[in-house]
């Protein structure tokens, strides 16, 4: 995958060197570019803002600067990968976008070329997504209810989630398999809990399925809880379970919990205990 990141800000981006990313790009299986917004700029003071049309507080991102660089960068790939007609598709962070999920992360992990647009001041002129928008496939994308000062570090948390699903980036891909947001008729489940040896720590002890060997009903013991973490910290994510891969003993948890799977949360545990 290649993927090319355009900002004012490209020393942002040196975790990208550790870790997964930075051994995914040392294998080649990543190849990322930064590039410097200002070096499309024309005038002395390399200036990327200007004021809002209408007034208001801030300042705005030029479009012609960003136009000037995004053609430039996808000119340049074309070439690099040999594909004239290639185009990447271009992800533009903003607060307003759809929400970046686990499903839209293995989504990009399918691309073979992204294009990041991180803006800073009050964002980019929204002519830059429209223009774009009709030769490209153009995604703003949000990573949460939050406002951040600048795109670069919602770039980092997304090439981080794409990343690691790139084919011969993590040793074991059967953990992408179990992750939480997982797909699968499970979709959706937030991870269980995890633990390692010693099998006891300040007095804390280890379940003890985990060290019964029997793996039928360790797995039996994940699932739910899976569940049942998912119904305690993020009930909201029970209702979009698909309720064909829910079998009795999830049935059986869901009823315990107040909810049943198709059937908007009511109730939460200390509801149901009260
Ligand atoms: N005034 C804008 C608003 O309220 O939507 C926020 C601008 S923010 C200070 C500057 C830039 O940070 C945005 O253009 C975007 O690139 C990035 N950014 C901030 N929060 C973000 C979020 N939750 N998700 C993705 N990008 C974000």
């Amino acid at each position: 995958m290649r993927v090319d990141i355009i900002s004012i800000f490209p020393e942002y981006f040196a975790p990208l060197d550790v870790s997964l990313v930075g051994k995914a790009r040392e294998r080649g299986i990543l190849e990322i570019r930064l590039h410097q917004l200002r070096d499309w700029t024309r005038d002395v003071h390399k200036t990327v803002d200007d004021t809002p049309y209408g007034g208001g507080p801030g300042m705005v991102m030029k479009p012609e600067i960003w136009g000037e660089a995004i053609d430039a960068v996808i000119s340049e790939g074309r070439s690099a990968l040999g594909v004239p007609a290639g185009a990447p598709r271009m992800i533009v962070p903003t607060p307003s976008g759809r929400p970046f999920t686990q499903e839209t992360a293995i989504e990009y992990a399918d691309e073979p070329w992204l294009l990041f647009t991180p803006a800073r001041y009050e964002g980019i002129d929204s002519r830059v997504a429209a223009e774009y928008g009709s030769r490209l496939r153009v995604d703003e994308v949000s990573i949460g209810d939050y406002v951040l000062a600048g795109g670069e570090a919602a770039v980092l948390v997304i090439v981080e989630a794409v990343g690691r699903l790139l084919p011969g980036v993590l040793g074991n891909a059967r953990s992408v398999a179990d992750d939480s947001f997982a797909p699968g008729p499970m979709a959706n489940l937030l991870e269980g809990p995890v633990y390692t040896k010693p099998p006891v720590w300040r007095g804390h002890e280890v379940p003890e399925i985990l060290l019964s060997g029997h793996h039928g009903k360790i797995a039996r013991w994940r699932r739910d809880q899976a569940l049942r973490r998912t119904l305690e910290k993020r009930p909201e994510l029970v209702d979009r379970l698909d309720p064909a891969g829910l079998d009795k003993d999830d049935r059986k948890i869901l009823a315990e919990f107040g909810t049943a799977c198709g059937v908007s949360f009511r109730a939460r545990p200390h509801d149901v205990a009260n």
